[in-house]
């Protein structure tokens, strides 16, 4: 019998489709299992990264089904954003056309992988039907204050009269057409994501089966810290300069402020200020700047002369700098600086010759209670670890972590200081003034202000045939017919929102699609997603470890408190797979190492794609393409094909039944143990080399060979179950159970000999190590007997048959 793969794995895709082979249905009597890749973008071609990500997924899924559970294993698009928008600029295209075609197209190359999914549960985001309950999660975050209008700074091509993400900013410059990019006060909608930071840091805790790395990529992300607002006074002066610290301790050994360049203070103090021109020429320069390009790469800042603060610690004189490292939407846009114990104020502090002031001393050089043995001078770099308190007045001597807490609170007391909390996490900005993206259902009302726009309206559709250049601000603002509306309210003109969400407003809630994707009267059904939901088995790329997975937790905690869910954490487990590189490199377009998937394919079937992805590295390491391996994958296949022909009606040998029973057990614990499929394919391998070995294979034999496989090679499992005279899919059987007894049976006599004679006999696990060997013989009556209390010159081990005792 031939392995025609390409035959064969179209036979079986057609027979699947046909047959409905994956859909899920909700079933109270059955334990569920929801298996969940993350969705990709539709740019029209899946790479090797998908392909990787939805194998790993569908491996799982498949052998959750043969364990009897009942799967749900749904795939769609993520289809809104700015590449679809990008193309229909560049070909003067519509990007709804592109990107069903796309979509159309990643189908078709989803679909020769072989992936168990029920496509009755497709979703895309830019069908109406979808994004329609985007908006009504949108109204619902309003009436809640969650959803919200404010003017923010953000960075702004003039040329294309569009606002750019971070991303889209090259060393300064648009993206698109190389014009300096400036920053820009706009007006815009963002989500309360930090009204749940208690909750999003908290129960981070309760993700046991997210990987460590994911969890504290989140917690820095949120990113809380206790410590002290502290007031800078102006000298002469009753003005107050709060700069926040986590670190108290230092207090008195900061011996300069800085400013971010957008301070209000600077303005107030400006007839003070001798050197006012500089510094107004600074603050110019630091608005051309990105927000990333500051905080990465700016070393720079400028003193504000003619005007000094005073450390409220210790009454000290302190220059004030402007800095544009310093933002001022972070904490209070000012900043206390400690060279002697930050080493960016250390290096800033030496190029400008500014005082230091050693305030912490390092344990191995505290040998005197007050005071330091050490100079500013001779540090070489700042100190930030622990230490002992000095040149700290009543604190010198106590240990700095101690310190921090009574400084604090000292500084409370003396009303210099306060205790608070501070977090890293944002309000999100979700507003984008592009074209292909939910619009945001609002409608602004000269008499009644900002109106929702009223469910029974929902969804508002995006208008089609706009002409979409790039240039010119919201491609939906131009649009007249869609922008002028009734107030909903008064019934007077008024106007609609052009601007769009962001996609990950899309994604943040997918999953809960999938559980009734078909419902067109809420954006699920209840009982349907508490019967499939949490998803048991999240597979998606570490890039998602913060923006996605965050979003989603916030949707999820923010639909249960309006009462829609009754759980907090949509993803029980996650799974990160890591990246396919090619000559070290990971594959991308630019490198010009891409590996298409469909080559491979045509060239070896997807089985073998499949098996190569599985076995070459395990799912959360990097995997590294090499041919080489690619055909080996290939004549593992045939090899277990060729099996077919070699069935015999004789009984298998006992070592080969044993081998077959051990080969489930491992396998079988290597897919409840985190999924270790390069263990478990090459446990198969093993086996596949002791049937060789043995020469003996039957049919019964072959049968549970193949379900082992299955969910590796569905394909060829499936052709191979078929020609064993199995009626129905390989996929109705259960994965088979190991019998104990003939684990039990991996014994072995082993026999002892001293001085040359056997004297004992031994059972013993086959395989045991020599030093457990070693210890079992000598511990034996009949062994000590012989060895008449002897010292053991020699143990010599014939593995599994004999050892020799030299004395
Ligand atoms: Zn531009
Ligand atoms: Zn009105």
């Amino acid at each position: 019998m031939q392995y025609d793969f390409n035959k064969i794995e179209q036979k079986w895709q057609k027979f699947w489709q046909e047959n409905k082979s994956f859909r899920a249905q909700m079933d109270k009597a059955r334990k569920k299992y929801y298996c969940l890749e993350m969705f990709p973008y539709p740019s029209g071609r899946i790479h090797m990264g998908h392909v990787r990500n939805y194998t790993i997924g569908d491996v799982i899924a498949r052998y959750k089904r043969m364990r009897g559970y009942n799967v749900l294993h749904p795939m769609g698009f993520d289809a809104f954003g700015q590449p679809a928008e990008n193309a229909a600029i560049k070909h003067n295209s519509d990007p709804e056309e592109w990107t069903y075609k796309c979509i159309d197209w990643m189908k078709v190359e989803l679909k020769k992988m072989g992936f168990s999914y029920d496509w009755d549960r497709e979703i895309a985001t830019c069908h109406p039907d979808y994004y329609k309950w985007n908006q009504w999660i949108f109204l619902k975050m309003m009436e809640k204050g969650l959803a919200y209008k404010k003017a923010s700074s953000v960075n702004w091509c003039p040329n294309c009269e569009t606002t750019l993400a971070n991303e889209e900013v090259i060393n300064g410059a648009c993206w698109r057409c190389h014009t300096q990019v400036a920053q820009k006060d706009l007006e815009q909608w963002y989500l309360k994501i930090t009204e749940y930071q208690d909750a999003l840091l908290e129960d981070l805790k309760e993700l046991v089966n997210w990987p460590a790395r994911v969890i504290a990529m989140q917690e820095n992300w949120i990113g809380k810290s206790t410590g002290c607002e502290i007031y800078f006074r102006l000298e002469n002066s009753d003005t107050v300069i709060p700069v926040f610290t986590t670190r108290a301790d230092t207090i008195f050994g900061a011996t300069y402020i800085v400013l971010a360049p957008e301070h209000e203070i600077i303005s107030k103090i400006k007839d003070q200020i001798s050197n006012i021109k500089e510094i107004s020429d600074y603050i110019e320069q630091a608005k051309a700047k990105t927000k990333l390009e500051r905080m990465e790469k700016s070393k720079t800042g400028v003193e504000i002369k003619g005007i000094k603060a005073v450390n409220p610690a210790n009454n000290g004189k302190v220059p004030i700098f402007i800095a544009d490292y310093v933002l001022g939407e972070y904490g209070t846009g000012a900043i206390m600086a400690v060279p002697a114990h930050d080493q960016r104020d250390f290096l800033f502090a030496k190029e400008h010759g500014l005082t230091m002031r050693i305030v912490i001393q390092k344990p191995e050089t505290s040998n005197t209670l007050s005071g330091t043995n050490q100079k500013p001078e001779d540090l070489e770099e700042a100190y930030e670890g622990d230490g002992v308190q000095a040149n700290s007045a009543q604190f010198d001597g106590l240990a700095n972590q101690e310190a921090k807490l009574k400084i604090a609170q000292w500084m409370e007391k003396e009303g210099i200081g306060k205790i608070q909390t501070h977090w890293r996490l944002k309000d999100w900005l979700i507003s984008r003034q592009r074209y292909w993206g939910t619009p945001i259902p609002v409608i602004y009302c000269e008499g009644c202000g900002i109106v929702g726009v009223p469910y029974e309206d929902l969804p508002v559709t995006l208008p089609g045939k706009i002409k979409i250049t790039g240039e010119g601000g919201s491609p939906l603002s131009k649009a007249e017919e869609f922008i002028s509306v009734k107030c909903p309210k008064c019934k007077k003109a008024a106007r609609r929102e052009s601007d769009t969400m962001a996609t990950f407003f899309d994604s943040s809630w997918y999953f809960l699609r999938y559980c009734s994707a078909r419902m067109d009267s809420a954006l699920f059904d209840k009982a349907e997603v508490s019967y499939w939901m949490k998803v048991d088995q999240y597979i998606g790329g570490i890039e998602h470890a913060v923006l996605h997975l965050l979003y989603s937790r916030f949707f999820t905690k923010f639909l249960k408190s309006i009462g829609m869910l009754s759980f907090d954490e949509p993803f029980d487990k996650l799974l990160t797979q890591g990246m396919v590189l090619k000559d070290g490199e990971v594959m991308s377009k630019s490198r010009g190492n891409i590996v298409d998937p469909d080559e491979i394919i045509k060239k070896y079937g997807a089985d073998t794609l499949r098996i190569f992805i599985l076995f070459t590295a395990p799912p959360e390491a990097e995997l590294e393409w090499n041919e080489a391996a690619i055909d080996g994958s290939f004549r593992f296949i045939m090899r277990i094909w060729r099996l077919l022909e070699k069935i015999e009606s004789k009984e298998t040998p006992l070592e080969v039944r044993r081998k077959l029973h051990s080969t489930i057990k491992k396998v079988t614990e290597d897919m409840e143990g985190g999924f270790k499929f390069n263990t478990a394919i090459s446990a198969i391998m093993e086996l596949v080399n002791e049937i060789y070995r043995a020469d003996a294979v039957n049919k019964e034999m072959l049968n549970t060979l193949v379900i082992v496989l299955a969910p590796f090679i569905p394909h060829a499992a499936e052709e191979m179950w078929q020609a064993l005279g199995n009626r129905e899919s390989a996929f109705t059987a259960s994965w088979p159970e190991y019998g104990e007894e003939f684990l039990k049976l991996d014994k072995v006599e082993i026999a002892i000999q001293i001085k040359g004679k056997v004297r004992d006999k031994i059972e013993m696990d086959v395989d045991i190590g020599e030093e457990k060997l070693k210890q079992a013989v000598l511990e034996r009556e009949q062994v000590k007997k012989w060895l008449e209390g002897k010292p053991v010159k020699k143990f010599i081990v014939v593995p599994n048959k004999l050892v020799n005792i030299v004395v």
